[in-house]
């Protein structure tokens, strides 16, 4: 079978191989892969800035955002051939802190997790993988190729879930909410934060194209200006920090209403100095009572959380995040930055064009 193969820490290596027929025991599902989604993380591995190989060899198999098919699955696990199914990405530390412990392995507290297709395991970038039944989701069959949205929504579901046990703290239910940049992460943010009843506002640099666009069609306001702008005329109770530009980072913290939350979620690069009064900044914080909080991963609860929300998306949204379809043969396109792009997906089996039906 072939897979997507990189060498950690070893640019211009990466490569699509014949690989052994996954191991796959008795216990565990045996998934076709449909469909591969590419994130900012994958681009990361590739350039060789990130990603770790499993112990013992050099290379790792790319892929994080998966849909596959259940091929062979183990009787009265709950999974049978034909499912539609995503695999979660983290695995807990071996030898579990007290979040691993608990299944809430996305809140690991000592870094000894291992995630797939990034840290130590092979990801879901091959043609056929095994997945433990426990770390599997299973998807509304309907959804099909759109069920490659799962691994980023999930990290959305569970920024809400965060967000949530911080905001009753404030004396009245989230209203506003502002979200920044949209791409896969904002617009998916942006479907979960309508599905909440939110008035919801995307930011972003693009005037024109499939963001305002979408936007539209799935019910939240559009802007172009700055993160001040939209603070002052919008007030949001949480913004969405989804593009980890350190200015739009400090401009979300500097421009909150009292009692917002501030949720990052974006990586940045590195050595980006800015210019900032901290003792301003603290004091708006101390003063007006507001958070700031990191999330990232994602662990079961949200896969399935994630797995119900894009269940119930406008599908034509859906669709539409995902612009452009890259076969596997032409993976390497798929790592290309494209204008017009917001997320791309590289496409495994046949059955990846079949209609989306409600049979499995
Ligand atoms: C993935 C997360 C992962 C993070 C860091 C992101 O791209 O969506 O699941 O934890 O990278 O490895």
């Amino acid at each position: 079978m072939l897979g997507i193969v990189v060498t950690p820490g070893s640019p211009g290596r990466e490569r699509l191989t014949k690989l052994e027929e996954s191991e796959c025991s008795d216990d565990q599902l045996l998934v076709r892969t449909l469909a591969l989604g590419v994130c900012g993380t994958d681009r990361e591995i590739v350039e060789g800035r990130y990603g770790w190989a499993p112990p013992g060899r050099d290379w790792l198999v790319l892929g994080h955002e998966s849909v596959g098919r259940v091929t062979a699955a183990p009787s009265g696990g709950g999974f049978a051939a034909g499912d539609l199914v995503v695999g979660v990405v983290r695995r807990p530390d071996p030898e579990p802190c007290v979040c691993c412990a608990e299944g809430e392995f996305d809140m690991c507290r000592n870094g000894g997790f291992r995630e797939r297709g990034i840290k130590e395991l092979d990801g879901f970038g091959a043609e056929l993988v095994a997945i433990e039944p426990e770390f599997a989701v299973k998807l509304d069959p309907a959804l099909g190729l759109l069920g490659v949205l799962t691994e980023p929504t999930s990290v959305i579901a569970k920024a809400w879930e965060q967000i949530d046990r911080i905001r009753y703290r404030a004396c009245r239910p989230l209203a506003t909410a502002l979200i920044t940049g949209a791409g896969p992460i904002g617009l998916l943010a942006a479907v979960l934060g309508v599905q909440r009843g939110l008035d919801v506002h995307l930011l972003d640099l693009s005037r024109e194209g499939a963001k305002p666009e979408l936007a539209l069609l799935l019910g939240a306001s559009y802007h172009t200006g700055t993160v001040a702008d939209v603070c002052r005329r919008a007030e949001p109770d949480v913004v969405l920090e989804c593009t980890g530009a350190p200015e739009l980072v400090v401009e979300a913290v500097q421009s909150t209403v009292p009692a917002a939350v501030v949720c990052l979620l974006g990586i940045s690069s590195r050595r980006r100095t800015l210019d900032i009064d901290v003792g301003a900044l603290n004091n708006k914080l101390v003063l007006e009572n507001e958070v700031v909080l990191g999330s990232v991963n994602a662990n079961r609860r949200h896969f399935a959380a994630a797995a119900k929300a894009l269940a119930a998306a406008d599908p034509e949204c859906l669709q539409r995040t995902i612009t452009r379809r890259v076969p596997l043969a032409e993976w390497r396109l798929a790592l290309e930055r494209r204008d017009t792009d917001i997320k791309t997906v590289i496409e495994f089996a046949d059955d990846a064009h079949e209609a989306p039906s409600r049979e499995a």
